[in-house]
């Protein structure tokens, strides 16, 4: 008889369909970097669920608008907004133009995230700040305007039970050190903390703060990870569930997050990767 296939060699199981409908209808959403990767598979997943979507991008224009018309496509409002989430006024200028068009904000994803990887004494200063810049930064910036309209608004219970959500895209590289990534490890770390900080100062007004922490997910940050069967082999060392996590499976965690099945949650990391943070070293007894 032959040996049942190892886990990792299984194909992809089928997910259920994406999130139930109408879990978030009536809703505005804005997902910063929401072209590509993850950032693409949220908000294809927040508009799926009835929200109208924000896609801000800083170069992929073209993608940007591709995902804005499919987004289009069940039935809501989508519209593409170009902003350097780490640069003060465009971010200033993405919410106005966000809040015209939209009314308000009720869901903001701080999504955009890039790596520049270094041997640590051979970082350069514009590498570490471009990191911090783009990933902690940016987060802060809009973050803040987030909060500012959600004060500013206050609760409207037939949308939702919360004034405002924001959900930071963190790693699960906000507790886990990685060598020859200082600058990006850094920069999760210090989401985990900015997050936990500002959801003690605005749980009071009703406006939720979380994280997710994708572990390896197939998008093209990472593809040097899983682009081979050779890397991909290396990779699945690393995760205890055997395979890699695809993007929609962070979409369908961030509608859940951002919706009121989740009002009572509050302050967490959530992390959706397989197992990657369980010390995948000692799963044979170590
Ligand atoms: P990706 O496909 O490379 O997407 C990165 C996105 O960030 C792009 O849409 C890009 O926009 C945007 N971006 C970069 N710099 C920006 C800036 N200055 N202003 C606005 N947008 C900017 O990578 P991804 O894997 O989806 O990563 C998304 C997030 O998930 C990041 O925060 C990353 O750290 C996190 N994450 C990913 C993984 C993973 O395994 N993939 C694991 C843990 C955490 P343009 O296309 O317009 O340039």
């Amino acid at each position: 008889m032959q040996a049942p296939a190892h886990p990792s060699h299984l194909p992809r199981p089928v997910m259920p369909q994406c999130p139930p409908q109408h879990m978030l209808e009536g809703q505005k959403a804005l997902v910063t970097g929401g072209g590509s990767g993850i950032g693409r598979a949220i908000a294809l997943a927040l508009g799926q669920a009835g929200a109208d979507v924000i896609v801000n991008y800083v170069s992929g224009a073209e993608t940007a608008e591709q995902v804005a018309t499919e987004i289009r496509a069940f039935g809501v409002r989508a519209m593409p907004i170009c902003a350097d989430v780490s640069d003060e006024d465009q971010v200033r200028a993405m919410f106005r133009q966000a809040i015209e068009a939209f009314g308000t904000i009720d869901i903001l994803v701080n999504n955009a995230g890039l790596q520049q990887d270094a041997a640590f004494e051979d970082m350069s200063l514009a590498q570490w700040n471009k990191v911090i810049g783009v990933n902690l930064t940016g987060q802060f910036l809009c973050a803040r305007e987030a909060v500012r309209e959600f004060k500013r608004r206050g609760v409207k219970p037939e949308v939702s039970c919360a004034a405002g959500k924001i959900l930071c895209i963190s790693s699960v590289h906000e507790v886990i050190p990685w060598a020859g990534h200082v600058n990006y490890a850094a920069s999760k770390g210090g989401v985990m903390l900015m997050m936990k900080s500002l959801a003690q100062e605005v749980a009071p007004y009703r406006i939720r703060v979380n994280s997710i922490c994708p572990g390896a997910i197939r998008t093209p940050i990472n593809m040097e990870a899983w682009g081979t069967p050779e890397a991909y082999q290396e990779l699945l060392k690393l995760i205890p569930y055997k395979r890699i996590g695809e993007p929609d499976e962070i979409g369908r965690a961030a509608v859940w997050l951002a919706s009121d099945y989740a009002d009572y949650v509050h302050g967490i990391s959530l992390f959706v990767d397989g197992g990657m943070t369980l010390y995948p070293g000692f799963e044979t007894g170590g």
